[in-house]
């Protein structure tokens, strides 16, 4: 039997066990246990390959699908009619009887509700300590539950240390489930069961009012693990420190993937991010170009926010020393101050401001401290200086991508506090980094275009 064949079919179970109750409603807890699940060994699921085979295309389109509403697709047959056995099972975790080692054995399913139940279940059926851990571990995680029912098929192989579980399903009682199933090198490859799950757009809109922008962002219900992301979205466009004040205002949109049950599946993903201050108003969607894996920030007419520089190279949402407050001068040498301070708290991730080759890690480099230079181009280099420390692993020679962390805020030589000292040279003069314009790149065209319209069009319907 190939896994093809080894897929639960609910329709098949239905028909031979409990055709008389073709109506009952879907109830975890007469979900079968034990013994009375398993298919007669003379009796294989053999229609099973019409029932959970799913296309990898399919696996593929779904983040697309279910990117914006319309999220459910089947997987199994949908959760209206699962069938319900005649007795109401034992709720513990019990593995079916152990069948004659037959080629092809049939599946086990049980009845589990949480990590220990799982693996006493996966021991009991002969597979090996670590292994029932390891994939118990897995298949829990992998559903994000603690403690919830759920209904686990399994398909094992192979007998004393060698038995393994070829593959594994696990399902909550809203339909929402993963699969996972065993590689040649014994891994596991998994694909989630976004059955029945929906995709909720939540937004949160307020004004500056506290000493940094994180501090308002949370008092106005944007998720913390957005709040990075947002300010990244305008990095290119205001300076947080100096830029963005008091009183600014800020609306961000995400999106969550929920399950019937309201259980949120995954991060929220920030898909629209607009701010006005006082130097102007910005509003960006994120979008997936079709031949790029990342989402990126596009203004309305679907050119992209990046520009050649950001105006921001450090994590925006932490910058300190108050909106609408003049930044305290930091200065470590009496001579002309050639760069911009960027004063936030030691260990604040900086980035490089545009995608570059490193030119130098200098560590102790006299007043700069712990001093990080990026070559752009030919005549352009950026300079980031104080450093806590560099990134892991950064050395002289290696590419970086805009965006990417070169290093961590600190108040390493001639300084008085936690800053970063940013400077722009060209042709190894310091330019004021806040008058040096650069242009926007990469506008999109052709269908790509047109794909980012339509998306606009969904993101703004959603979140009115
Ligand atoms: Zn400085």
């Amino acid at each position: 039997m190939n896994n093809d064949t080894t897929s639960f079919d609910p329709k098949t179970w239905l028909e031979e066990k409990s055709a008389a109750r073709e109506t009952a409603s879907f109830d975890p807890k007469t979900w079968a246990g034990a013994g009375e699940t398993a298919p007669p060994e003379s009796d294989p699921p053999s229609t099973a390959q019409t029932g959970r085979r799913l296309p990898t295309a399919v696996f593929a389109a779904a983040g697309l699908v279910a990117a914006l509403g319309g999220g459910a697709w089947l997987w199994s047959g949908g959760n209206e009619e699962l069938p319900v056995p005649d007795e109401v099972p034992s709720r513990s975790a019990t593995a079916t009887p152990a069948p004659k080692p037959v080629a092809g054995e049939p599946p086990r399913i049980v009845t589990v509700r949480n990590l220990q139940n799982l693996t006493l279940a996966l021991e009991q059926m002969g597979v090996p300590l670590a292994d029932a851990v390891g994939v118990a571990r897995e298949t829990v995680g992998a559903l994000g539950v603690e403690d919830q029912e759920m209904r686990v098929e399994v398909v094992l192989d192979g007998k004393g240390d060698d038995r393994v579980v070829k593959s594994i399903i696990a399902e909550l009682s809203g339909g929402s489930g993963v699969r996972l199933t065993r590689q040649t090198d014994g891994s596991y490859a998994r694909e989630e069961n976004l059955l029945n799950e929906s995709t909720k757009i939540r937004s949160a809109e307020g004004k500056i009012r506290h000493a940094t922008f994180y501090a308002s962002a949370i008092e106005a219900g944007i998720p913390d693990s957005l709040i990075t992301p947002f300010a990244k979205a305008f990095s290119f466009d205001f300076d947080f420190q100096r830029e963005v004040k008091q009183g600014d205002r800020f609306l961000a949109v995400w999106e969550e993937r929920v399950t019937p049950q309201g259980r949120r599946l995954g991060p929220p993903r920030l898909v629209y991010a607009e701010m006005g201050t006082g130097v102007g108003e910005r509003a960006y969607y994120a979008f997936t170009p079709p031949d790029e894996v990342e989402p990126r920030w596009f203004d309305a007419q679907g050119n992209g926010a990046a520009r050649g520089l950001m105006r921001t190279p450090v994590d925006g949402a932490r910058l300190t020393s108050g909106f609408g407050t003049r930044v305290h001068p930091i200065r470590g040498f009496v001579k002309k101050h050639n760069g911009t301070d960027f004063a936030a708290p030691t260990g604040t991730p900086i980035y490089a401001s545009g995608s570059a080759t490193v030119a130098a890690v200098a560590p102790n480099a006299r007043c700069a401290g712990n001093l990080v230079k990026l070559q752009h181009n030919e005549n352009m280099q950026t300079w980031y200086m104080h450093m806590v420390r560099f990134a892991d692993g950064l050395t002289q020679g290696q590419t970086v991508n805009q965006g990417d962390v070169i290093g961590y805020v600190g108040t390493t030589g001639c300084s008085t506090g936690p800053h970063l000292h940013y400077e722009v040279r060209i042709d190894g003069e310091p330019i004021d980094p806040m008058t040096f314009e650069t242009t926007k790149v990469e506008p999109l065209v052709g269908e790509a275009k047109t794909m980012f319209l339509a998306r606009r069009a969904e993101i703004d319907a959603a979140r009115e």
